[in-house]
């Protein structure tokens, strides 16, 4: 087991390497919001684990496994914030919660929630009960013809 903070060291280098190429250490402290030498500090607990490789001036890659492990807290991210937005939440809120809870969510959950994200995203018709679940939170109350009694 991986802490989150290391959890999102590789996601963050995962995603400079995906923009730019290579990752540096001012890359990852902007992209963390960490001082340089914290990050230093880092990327050597990260390269003693064998989930870096890191060489003072020439920039960090990821090893074979930590690239296992940035890809799951990549997806899982990507996966919490399309769930997030399927309830309305902001996009910032969506993702900073998202960075929170793909560190904590067990595998069935996030499995749950996949499959909840893509059967929303992928029904023929934009599911009739999200335009209602809409209107719900607009009018703080939902009236279905159908549904009274
Ligand atoms: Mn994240």
């Amino acid at each position: 087991m991986y802490t989150k903070s290391m959890e999102d060291y590789l996601e963050a280098i995962y995603c400079i390497i995906e923009r730019k190429g290579f990752a540096r250490t001012k890359d990852i402290a902007r992209e963390l919001e960490i001082r340089p030498p914290s990050v230093t500090e880092m990327l050597k607990k990260l390269s003693n684990r064998g989930l870096v490789r890191y060489e003072k001036y020439a920039g960090v890659t990821l090893t074979r496994e930590g690239e296992k492990v940035a890809r799951v807290i990549k997806l899982r991210h990507d996966t919490l914030k399309r769930f997030l937005s399927i309830l309305l939440i902001s996009d910032k809120t969506a993702n900073e919660d998202a960075c929170e809870l793909e560190h904590v969510l067990k595998p069935e959950t996030i499995e749950q929630l996949t499959k909840f994200v893509r059967f929303v995203e992928k029904a023929p018709m934009y599911p009739r009960w999200l335009e209602h679940f809409k209107e719900y939170c607009r009018a703080g109350a939902f009236e279905c013809e159908h549904c009274k009694d």
